[in-house]
């Protein structure tokens, strides 16, 4: 029997590895929708390979480009914003949400609304959205199957318990390429360090996010909200190895662990097979040649990002899609060479601190939370 898949962001890194697990499995998925920003090219070359039925381009301009990529292939083309929610409201079996960013809130929305099955790669929907899209997945019988590998993990060891058994959650995190750095090397670190991640290899934003320890940050909002234990029995270590992807202790003491490759396609494929399991072509995990595996308490000195995100998400209300908001205009100064590393956190905490805002109860106030932060952000730039 086959199943339908939508994948929101299809040109991306999780977007093409999820591409790749249907590629060995052909014959078992139908695609349904692809999504992309304006990759134009790599969009119509997946479409056309894939036997997707619509192909849409989130930034309106490139359509016509699109159209003309797809003319005579039967695929129907899209694009804009709304058509972006439109090809996620459309019924599959999985939506995999793999947006980069805030502008994928909006059409998780729209796949949650529909009452279907999302996997969730785009954890700023989640951290801008909070309470706001947990509601929205109750409301509608959604279910969020969480593709982030250490949520993913988190998910895999409480199969078959409850969360109230649960004593404490740990996040482990690579600290990725800076993690052993002075505080005078960060501040000169450049865009292409920041991008070489030792143990992942993925997209721009989250690659530096990773640098400056903010992924983990947005993944502490991320697990909070999909895993409600409370923020005291949340905790994040330092785990270079990235082979122990996240653990679950429960109040006899007793931990489980979820371990593998790091390798993206991993946890997408836990996802897409789910409650099954399907072949990944990974190698199978050789401890001796791992050898060791070694464990560092954050350090909040260097990489302010966790401490940014717990006081966020402790203020509660509008502060972690402030955040959020901040954190995306910083990150892609950062990129264009506009400021340093080290202001990346500085501009977050100046945002957040001079930015307040009602709590959102719904998707259009998060909306406006997110664009008026971002307008505060970048009027930080200008005058910094
Ligand atoms: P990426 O930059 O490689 O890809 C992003 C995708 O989103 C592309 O298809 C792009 O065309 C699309 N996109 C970007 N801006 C858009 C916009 N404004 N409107 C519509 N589409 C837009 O990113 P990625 O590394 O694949 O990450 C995707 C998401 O998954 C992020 O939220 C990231 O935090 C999360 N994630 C990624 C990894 C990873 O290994 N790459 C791991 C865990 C979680
Ligand atoms: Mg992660």
């Amino acid at each position: 029997m086959t199943r339908s898949i939508s994948i929101l962001g299809a040109t991306g890194s999780v977007g093409e590895q999820t591409l790749d697990l249907i590629r060995r499995n052909r014959n078992e998925w139908q695609v349904e929708a692809l999504t992309a920003n304006c990759s134009v090219a790599k969009l119509a070359q997946m479409a056309r390979e894939f036997g997707a039925k619509l192909a849409v381009v989130g930034d309106e301009a490139c359509l016509p480009e699109l159209r003309e990529a797809l003319a005579g292939s039967g695929i129907e083309a899209a694009g804009g914003r709304a058509a972006l929610c439109e090809a996620a409201s459309r019924p599959v079996d999985i939506t995999v949400a793999a947006i980069v960013g805030c502008a994928g809130l909006g059409p998780v929305m729209a796949a949650i609304e529909r009452g279907g099955t999302v996997a969730l790669a785009n954890k700023e929907a989640l951290v801008s959205a909070g309470e706001v899209m947990t509601a929205a997945v109750a409301r509608h019988g959604a279910t969020l199957l969480p593709v982030d590998s250490e949520h993913n993990a988190i998910f895999q060891c409480l199969q078959g318990h409850r969360l109230s058994d649960v004593a404490r959650i740990t996040l482990t995190a690579s600290g990725g390429p800076f993690r052993t750095w002075t505080q005078a090397q960060l501040d000169a670190a450049t865009p292409e360090q920041a991008v070489a991640h030792p143990n992942w290899d993925m997209g721009a934003k989250i690659s530096v996010d990773s640098a400056t320890m903010m992924n983990k940050g947005l993944e502490y909002i991320e697990a909070h909200h999909l895993f409600p234990v409370g923020l005291d029995r949340l905790k994040i270590v330092v785990h270079p190895q990235s082979v122990i992807h996240s653990m679950v202790e429960y109040r006899d003491r007793s931990t489980l662990a979820q371990l593998g490759p790091s390798d993206m396609r991993v946890p997408i494929a836990s996802c897409l097979a789910w409650p099954a399991r399907m072949d990944t072509p990974m190698e199978t995990l050789d401890l001796p040649a791992i050898g060791e595996l070694s464990f560092f308490a954050p350090d909040e000195d260097r990489f302010p990002a966790t401490r940014l995100a717990r006081e966020a998400i402790e203020a509660g209300g509008a502060a972690p899609a402030i955040l959020n908001a901040a954190n995306e205009i910083a990150v892609s100064a950062f990129l264009g060479g506009q400021i340093s590393f080290t202001r990346i956190a500085a501009l977050v905490e100046d945002t957040v601190s001079r930015y307040t805002a009602a709590a959102p109860g719904t998707l259009a106030e998060v909306l406006e939370i997110d664009r008026e932060a971002r307008v505060r952000a970048e009027a930080m730039l200008e005058n910094a």
